[in-house]
């Protein structure tokens, strides 16, 4: 953290030229100067885990019945406020919207953050985002996920993924708590093993979603990039993570946010992760990444998302938590020069009222003054 600083952009490169103490830094004669005394500049923000369901509720059905019309103009404007929320990139891990919106933002047709997503996920048959309820033509049809059973299928769900554009894989190696059931592991490790060597042919990443020691251990023996949710780790689980540079995106957010009363079970489950699961993590080293699983409905509305760094905060400090959220994040997306305020880099910047070390609630939409995003300034509260 440097006192005093001052930051170069150059706006038709959208890089940063130079950054440092004010008296060190080079600022040439005819740049606009912006000043906000009591003001802090930090790398633009990003959430490893969000998607772009453009539904205001939290229920499966709705999640895969709201017309993709209504989907793709509510996800406009969630990615508007998540701009002037501070976020210069997001990771979409699973949505129909997806590699359309990452098209749209990339040519300029409105002002987001950058997209990176992994088009529709990948689940298996009576999975993660299977409707039981629904036909399972119709769910199928309707999901966000490609089905798929036995390693054959999987590879293939693979290459849909990639004609239609992810940028990575997402897979549902557990159930999870959306669908209320009793948490298991899904997919068996001959599937997911399929999935990341089909990923990898491509020079694709796998974020893993997965609940309990067997999906976990599934997940890293197959060698996917990051654990999600990660609920249920153990110190050995941890430990191997860390050997193999595993990133831990434990979406503590999404379990704080949730409006639905958790079963005993779940109770159980989720008061662990809040305690155990992030500790461990912590003494293994392991890489933990900022996510908040957020999906833009009222009770995890897109725009709040800096409440993930808060709670990460609590548990691994502010510093770490902005880590979490900025440098850390970049390499988990796989982002070159982003996530750091340094010459060389891209001019993803984000400036806040007070000091987010002190306090990451300073992070808040309301202390948003400035975010620079391709080196373009965007003034939201000054
Ligand atoms: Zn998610």
């Amino acid at each position: 953290m440097v006192e005093n600083g001052s930051v170069v952009v150059d706006q038709s490169s959208g890089m940063i030229v130079d950054a440092g103490r004010k008296g060190d830094v080079n600022e040439p004669k005819d740049s606009k100067v912006i000043e906000d005394a009591g003001s802090t500049i930090l790398p633009g923000l990003i959430d490893a885990h969000m998607h772009f369901f453009g539904s205001r509720k939290y229920d499966i059905l709705e999640w895969v019945t709201t017309p993709e019309t209504l989907v793709a103009l509510r996800s406009v404007a969630d990615a508007r406020k998540l701009l002037r929320a501070g976020f210069t990139a997001v990771r979409d891990l699973g949505s129909k919207a997806g590699p359309h919106l990452k098209r749209a933002e990339a040519e300029g047709a409105f002002d987001g953050p950058r997209i990176v997503q992994a088009a529709k996920s990948l689940a298996q048959t009576g999975g993660n985002d299977d409707v039981p309820t629904l036909p399972i033509k119709i769910s199928e049809e309707l999901s966000y996920s490609y089905y798929c059973d036995g390693p054959w299928e999987c590879r293939k769900a693979v290459r849909k993924v990639i004609r239609d554009g992810g940028d990575l894989i997402k897979v549902y190696s557990s159930g999870s708590m959306a669908q209320g059931t009793k948490v298991s592991r899904q997919f068996t490790l001959e599937e997911l093993e399929a999935i990341v060597d089909e990923a990898r042919a491509v020079g694709l990443k796998v974020a893993s979603h997965a609940y309990g020691e067997d999906a976990l251990t599934n997940s890293i023996k197959a060698g996917v990039s990051s654990i999600e949710h990660g609920i249920g780790l153990t110190p050995e689980i941890a430990k191997e993570m860390r050997r193999q540079g595993t990133f831990y995106v434990p979406t503590l957010s999404a379990y704080l946010a949730m409006k639905t009363k958790p079963t005993e079970q779940q109770s159980i489950l989720i008061k662990k992760h809040l305690t155990e699961d992030i500790e461990f993590a912590k003494q293994a080293g392991v890489k933990i990444v900022s996510g908040s699983d957020f999906v833009g409905c009222d009770s995890e509305p897109h725009g709040e998302n800096y409440l993930e760094i808060v709670n990460l905060a609590k548990y691994v400090g502010s510093q770490e938590a902005l880590m979490a959220a900025t440098s850390r994040a970049a390499e988990c997306l796989g982002l070159e020069k982003s996530g750091l305020v340094k010459a060389g880099y891209e001019a993803n910047l984000v400036v806040v009222k007070g000091n987010p070390v002190e306090d990451t609630k300073n992070l808040s939409p309301s202390h948003v003054l400035y975010v620079v995003r391709k080196g373009r300034l965007h003034t939201v509260n000054a």
